[in-house]
């Protein structure tokens, strides 16, 4: 442990996948003086922030914004939807599933969790099939909301969200789809019109790169009717007067007002940046980050390819060796902190976080810091990771740089760079 009086030099690293780095410039815009959250100036603010996140869920309905954790936006999700007893239909992808479904039970709700066999346990992502073949049997409907997780930041799985509602629809089903989208937002992919979901959750510290305090629903137009009938107690969370104060750009409560000066300066960034390069940023750093674990000769948490996370990779841990041991000499060496091993995976995983304010060169830094790391616990590494991402980013030069435009003009076929990432 540091003493209180010693400061390391140089910045932390804060590789965990959330609170995610925040980039200065969301900084500097958070520490303006707070303003009247009544006056005229909250109301253009509050019409920015509104309109920009819309934007990032890919969707034309409104987006609830609150004043809380992740946390709070699934007991929203599940509260403004679902009566006392409504059985929902969950899928154990990890621990975030896992903690939506405890949540489900406290409500008042009767979750059945859909889980794969213990030796392939929270190494996939949801299963389709198994989904739409539940469905089948819920001739009478008692099932009234299928609720999902899109970025299962326990593990460094994702899901395919389409499927999902494909496997409804195949159903004839009239489940709302409901998707916990918290650390995927921003960084992976994310369709909340065209993919058919009815509520999709979020929060600001993973993917949009702000401090923690801020969270989301997105609606669709038969989860507002759902709300309109549905009778769980709720509150601070009811939409009803958020969506009437909201048509102003105000809140029925005092809303957090230097987070959404911060909210509004990351929309302008990642707006700016357009959500197909976010994507691809994203994508191209996890394939490096993969690259250094094999390189390592280590396993990766996700066994499906086609589903690896782009936000962050679960590195497993040889038998025998505590995880959070590793991580623990990488933190008192290198300053550098590594997300734990959640639930089931504690001691046997560590997380690589590779969202929020990075770039080729910090995540070398970050690959550098757990090869040694590694090692100095006693694991025999088959070669070097670090080396292995570097040539990686090398080969490939990063979306939207003089060096990509400059390889994809000169390339017979235009796309070599997306190839080679997606492979
Ligand atoms: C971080 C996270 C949560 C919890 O959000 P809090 O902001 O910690 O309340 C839930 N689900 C997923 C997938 C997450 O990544």
């Amino acid at each position: 442990m540091l003493e209180l009086d010693q400061h390391p030099s140089g910045r932390h690293f804060l590789q965990i996948p959330g609170p995610s780095p925040v980039p200065d410039r969301i900084l500097r815009a958070m520490s303006l003086p707070t303003i009247d959250h009544r006056g005229p100036e909250f109301g253009e603010l509050g019409l920015k922030v509104l309109g920009g996140i819309r934007k990032i869920f890919q969707t034309q309905h409104p987006v609830i914004i609150y004043p809380a954790s992740g946390t709070g936006a699934w007991e929203a999700a599940l509260s403004n939807t679902l009566s006392p007893g409504d059985s929902v239909l969950m899928f154990e992808t990890g621990h975030f599933a896992t903690l939506w479904k405890q949540m489900a039970l406290r409500l008042g709700l009767q979750p059945e969790f859909l889980s794969l066999p213990e030796s392939q346990s929270w190494r996939h992502g949801v299963q389709p099939k198994l989904i739409e073949a539940r469905l089948q049997e819920d001739r009478e409907h008692r099932i009234k909301a299928v609720c999902v997780v899109h970025n299962e930041t326990s593990t460094g799985v994702t899901s395919d969200i389409a499927a999902v509602r494909r496997a409804i629809d195949a159903a004839d089903h009239p489940a709302l789809l409901l998707v916990d989208t918290i650390s995927g937002l921003a960084s992976a992919d994310y369709r909340h019109d065209e993919w058919g979901v009815d509520v999709s959750v979020s929060g600001s510290q993973k993917g949009l790169m702000l401090p923690p305090g801020v969270s989301f629903n997105a609606l669709s137009p038969k989860a507002i009717e759902a709300s309109q009938r549905s009778t769980l107690p709720r509150g601070f969370w009811a939409w009803d007067e958020i969506l009437s104060a909201n048509a102003n750009g105000y809140w029925p409560y005092t809303p957090n007002t230097n987070l959404l000066y911060g909210l509004a300066e990351a929309l302008d960034m990642l707006l700016g940046e357009g959500l197909e390069q976010v994507f691809a940023r994203h994508e191209r750093w996890g394939e490096g980050v993969r690259r250094a674990v094999n390189a390592w000769g280590l396993e990766i948490q996700c066994q499906e390819p086609a589903l690896y996370s782009p936000v962050l990779t679960g590195v497993v841990t040889p038998e025998g060796i505590d995880a959070d041991e590793v991580r623990r000499t990488i933190y008192d060496r290198f300053d550098l902190s590594l997300g734990t091993g959640l639930g089931k995976a504690k001691g046997r995983m560590f997380r690589i976080g590779h969202l929020g304010d990075c770039n080729d060169l910090t995540l070398i830094a970050t690959l550098g810091g757990c090869e040694a790391g590694l090692k100095l616990c006693g694991i025999e590494l088959f070669g070097s990771g670090m080396q292995a991402a570097l040539d990686f980013f090398a080969d490939n030069p990063a979306p939207g740089t003089p060096a990509a435009r400059k390889l994809a003009a000169d390339a017979p076929t235009g796309q070599p760079q997306a190839d080679a990432v997606r492979a």
